[in-house]
């Protein structure tokens, strides 16, 4: 498979150490200093850039019938854009806030736990997400997954970044510490006890072999589909 990188910084890297170990090539790399290139040399293209450039990045790709793959977060709201234009040129793609596998079993685990404490108004949900200082936004885009994930399997409407005394937000906590390449966590408290279930990533090994694993995947397909299709679970 001939891959192009959009995004050539931490993520891109490591996506293109474990693409090289799988048999892959990469026939270009783009970063802020890259002028100019041609897409339709790869076969798929892997978006880990910036927020503010996503949204060019993945319209060159579906205009120019390429299946992309983007993890770049901060630019949902965008996304129902991207997927308008997917349709319409019948190209494909793939966004997830988070590529690893251990992540997306998270997202399950997450959902199944919201709907068991719907009804126990006792306990109170907060969400904690730990990231790097280079990180450019906030709350992290697999934050919002699982304040998504919440919402849907309870009574809480909204999320709210940082600390929420209404009753039907969820408040993120979002903290910025040297060397984290992503650490989540999911607070119910009440009076008496609080449950907790955490996600640590140790390296970015897993989301990058997540975000090859999706590109193999779409290859020859058309449409808009998410980790939960290409892991089969969900
Ligand atoms: P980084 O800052 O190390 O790298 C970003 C890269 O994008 C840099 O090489 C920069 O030169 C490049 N860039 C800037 N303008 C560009 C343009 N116009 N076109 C293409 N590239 C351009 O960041 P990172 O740690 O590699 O993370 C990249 C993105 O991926 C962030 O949004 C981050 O939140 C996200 N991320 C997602 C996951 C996931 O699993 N979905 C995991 C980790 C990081």
């Amino acid at each position: 498979m001939k891959i192009a990188l959009l995004g050539y910084g931490r993520m891109g890297k490591v996506i293109e150490q474990i693409a090289l170990q799988r048999g892959h090539s990469i026939v270009i790399t783009v970063d802020e200093n890259t002028s100019s290139y041609d897409i339709t040399q790869a076969d798929v293209a892997i978006d880990f850039s910036a927020p503010m450039v996503a949204v060019a990045n993945i319209s060159n790709c579906i205009n120019n019938n390429i299946p992309v793959v983007s993890g770049t977060t901060g630019w949902l709201d965008s996304y129902e854009k991207m997927v308008c234009l997917c349709k319409e040129k019948e190209s494909a793609f793939i966004y997830a806030s988070n590529f690893s596998l251990g992540v997306n079993i998270f997202f399950e685990l997450n959902k199944v736990l919201a709907k068991m404490m719907s009804n126990l108004s006792q306990y109170n949900v907060s969400l904690e997400e730990i990231h790097h200082t280079q990180k450019l936004d906030a709350p992290s885009g697999t934050a919002i997954t699982l304040a998504e994930g919440v919402i849907e399997n309870s009574n809480y409407i909204n999320w709210k970044l940082g600390n929420s005394k209404k009753s039907h937000e969820v408040p993120i906590e979002a903290k910025r510490i040297e060397n984290v390449p992503g650490t989540h966590d999911v607070n119910y408290n009440s009076e008496v006890d609080a449950i907790n279930i955490s996600h640590t990533a140790h390296n970015r090994n897993g989301f990058a072999l997540g975000a090859v694993i999706a590109a193999e995947w779409l290859i020859g397909k058309s449409g808009v589909y998410t980790m939960n299709d290409v892991l089969n679970i969900g």
